[in-house]
């Protein structure tokens, strides 16, 4: 069976010459259909590139991705989109503050010309647990937990298949982390969505994700089930260091 996202040896550098960073160096991994699958690391990593190289906010420089056995367009094209969509760490920066919740939820409906926003709205905001009372209001009018379902909502409105989270949680009070995280994990089952899920948190990718990758220095380290990191089973030097410095981090 194909997997639905295939990265094979995917580099990126940023910059040229002197400046030149490699930030992701021979990167590969199969995300399975249905799947949720993890990127750890400490910061600097290379985690949010590869979700980047993906999404074309970063460009590719070696190797190739493949969604649906399909390799991708450059620039990417608005069926990608449908299908891909990605979450950032900040809702604060993703969400224009002067929009209504309603303007953030309608554009990407009117750049692929839905003609049922109205309907398409209100089901989004229901199904990130935002009732319909929250449409016209402002970013800034919202809690964080709130702007971080908005922006959730809005990568779901266009119903893709796959959805890449960076760090979704990260900003957010430690109660309000579990709050959303439950919510994704809710809406992945509900909708069937395949998810690539970067965190520097063991603890939330081990909640989160059936698999994951550790990396490091723009390389992966070893992929590991869910379970190895419950066992604390990891092979690599690096990764039971990074379970121990995971201090508090506890299988779910
Ligand atoms: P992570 O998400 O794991 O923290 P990043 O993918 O953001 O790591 O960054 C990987 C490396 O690439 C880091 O060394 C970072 O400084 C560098 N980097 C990230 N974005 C850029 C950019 N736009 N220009 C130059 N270097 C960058
Ligand atoms: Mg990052």
């Amino acid at each position: 069976m194909t997997a639905l996202i295939e990265i094979r040896d995917l580099a990126v550098t940023y910059g040229k010459g002197h400046a030149a960073v490699n930030a992701v160096k021979n990167v590969s991994l199969d995300v399975q259909q249905g799947e949720s699958y993890g990127l750890v690391g400490e910061s600097g990593s290379g985690k949010s590139t590869v979700l980047r190289a993906i999404c074309g906010l970063a460009s590719i420089s070696g190797g190739e991705v493949r969604i649906n056995g399909v390799p991708l367009k450059t620039p990417r094209d608005p069926a990608f989109y449908r299908q891909v969509q990605m979450v950032f760490q900040d809702p604060y920066g993703s969400i224009h503050p002067r929009h209504t919740i309603d303007r953030v939820l309608s554009e990407p409906l009117a750049i692929h010309g839905f003609s049922d926003a109205e309907a398409r709205i209100e089901k989004a905001l229901e199904d990130v647990g935002l009732g319909k009372g929250f449409r016209f209001r402002y970013p800034h009018q919202l809690s964080g937990g709130q702007r971080q379902r908005v922006a959730i909502a809005r990568a779901l409105i266009l119903e893709p298949e796959i959805l890449l989270l960076d760090e979704p949680t990260s900003a957010l009070d430690a109660s309000i982390q579990a709050e959303v995280l439950n919510l994704l994990d809710a809406l992945r089952a509900e909708k069937g969505l395949t998810y690539l899920l970067v965190s520097h948190d063991l603890a939330v990718v081990a909640h989160m994700c059936e698999r994951l990758l550790v990396m490091q220095h723009g390389a992966c380290v070893e992929e590991l089930p869910r379970e190895a990191l419950q066992s604390r089973a990891a092979t690599q030097r690096y990764t039971q260091d990074l379970l121990v410095a995971s201090e508090g981090f506890k299988a779910p």
